[in-house]
């Protein structure tokens, strides 16, 4: 049964048997196993990977106490407001000054230059007045004013990152910033993908009637990619029970994970549901969300199943709810928060009881700034296009029977795979 049938159903109005969303997350989340094999990466080949160990700093950071700011450095000790100090050199980012400060003196110094010897503070330039080889401070200074410590940011066997966290462009340059110059990170798990459909056809083929092109395969590829697992593409499997047999057969061979598209509701042959029962232990289960039922889910040999509907919006939003956390956990990543925001809704949602409703949404600025969240329109599950034009989900409960313009709704916003 695909969603559209499902709509005005009354079944929807009562669930026996139905798993909430929450609890078909858990149940996936909590059967996987992290991959735990490891290996070295150079840092240019680390984007997006995900650490197998904590990394301790090696160093100091930054290495030596020195300047905030383009100014002088001096001892700050007894001096007042007025003091006149006799410039003896200069210290510059990578040259530092060799000589000591004493009584009376200072350095011109540049941001980033070791802090002189004899010297704990650094006055900004714009608070002196230079005249020749002196400066006459405009004002007191404190020690240790404008002086970044050495270790400030990390010390030397110091923690800089730990074990499971995602290597972004900011860990990238905190990795550079200590020194690093290879990391362990855990082994891509290996996620084998295709779709199933007689009606599915390539881009560049024609269409005859009653043909549409697949657009599941390159939305699944791209989210996969964006993930950073390392992706085996078995195309598009007609539904014909050996083709389908033959394929699942080498998808589960030295895959960590199986991913399909169609072919799993109800309404289809029921050769594919025997099929996987004899390949493997798969449920079939009903979630109670819209869109995005049926899904299956289980173990194929050593493989990891998911078996995403076959309407285009449905494979974004159950990859989106549940193969993402699912695989994130394989990847052996430290989950991220989910973030869950409440904002008025511009639009009325109409909404039956029954299923949890993953709206698409487009979170914008209301004129005063603040943000609001208006619908994309009609909610088909093969309209892609609402997809495309929705930056967020707006998530409507399973009791809710819709909301008025103004009310308050739980909006996740898309970030990143989407
Ligand atoms: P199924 O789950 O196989 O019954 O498919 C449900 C709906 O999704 C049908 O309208 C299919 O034509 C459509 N569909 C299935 N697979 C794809 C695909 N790879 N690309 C685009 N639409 C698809
Ligand atoms: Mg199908």
């Amino acid at each position: 049964m695909n969603d559209q049938a499902a709509t005005g159903s009354c079944a929807d109005n009562h669930n026996p048997g139905l798993l909430t969303m929450d609890e078909a997350r858990t149940r996936i989340v909590s059967n996987i196993k992290p991959v735990n094999e490891q290996e070295e990466v150079g840092l240019w080949g680390a984007l997006g990977r995900v650490l197998a160990e904590d990394i301790l700093s090696p160093i100091n950071v930054p290495p030596y106490t020195n300047s905030a700011m383009d100014g002088y450095a001096l001892n700050s000790h007894g001096i007042e407001q007025g003091a006149t100090l006799q410039v003896i050199g200069t210290a510059w980012a990578g040259k530092p000054f060799a000589g000591q400060i004493g009584k009376g003196e200072c350095t011109r110094i540049m941001t980033g230059a070791v802090i002189p010897d004899g010297a704990d503070a650094v006055v900004m330039q714009e608070l002196v007045e230079r005249k020749a080889d002196t400066i006459c401070l405009q004002r007191a200074v404190r020690a240790q004013e404008n002086v970044r410590p050495a270790g400030e940011d990390l010390r030397a066997g110091g923690q800089a990152l730990s074990k499971g966290q995602r290597i972004r462009p900011v860990e990238l340059g905190l990795l550079a910033s200590i020194g690093v110059a290879e990391v362990s990170v855990i082994r891509r798990p290996r996620v084998a993908i295709f779709c199933t459909g007689d009606e599915l056809r390539s881009v560049g083929q024609s269409l005859e009637k009653g043909e549409i092109y697949d657009s599941n395969r390159y939305t699944l590829y791209s989210m996969l990619e964006r993930l950073g697992v390392e992706i085996i593409d078995l195309g598009v499997i007609p539904d014909q029970p050996e083709l389908l047999e033959k394929a699942f057969r080498d998808a589960m061979e030295g895959n960590d994970a199986v991913i399909t598209t169609g072919g799993v509701s109800v309404g289809d042959a029921d050769y594919v549901t025997g099929m996987l029962e004899k390949l493997g232990q798969i449920d079939f289960w009903k979630i109670a969300i819209k869109p995005g039922r049926p899904l299956a889910f289980g173990k194929l040999g050593d493989s990891q199943f998911f078996g995403l509907p076959g309407n285009p919006v449905s494979v974004m939003v159950t990859f989106y709810q549940f193969v993402q956390p699912a695989l994130r956990r394989l990847m052996g990543e430290i989950p991220p928060p989910r973030i869950l925001l409440q904002i008025p809704t511009v639009t009325a949602l109409r909404k039956r009881p029954g299923r949890a409703e993953f709206q698409r949404g487009i979170l914008e600025n209301a004129a005063d700034g603040t943000l609001q969240v208006r619908s994309t329109g009609h909610q088909g599950s093969g309209i892609l296009r609402s997809m495309s034009e929705a930056n967020c989900f707006i998530i409507l409960t399973e009791d809710s029977s819709g909301v008025e313009a103004g009310d308050l709704v739980s909006v996740e916003p898309f970030h990143g795979l989407v």
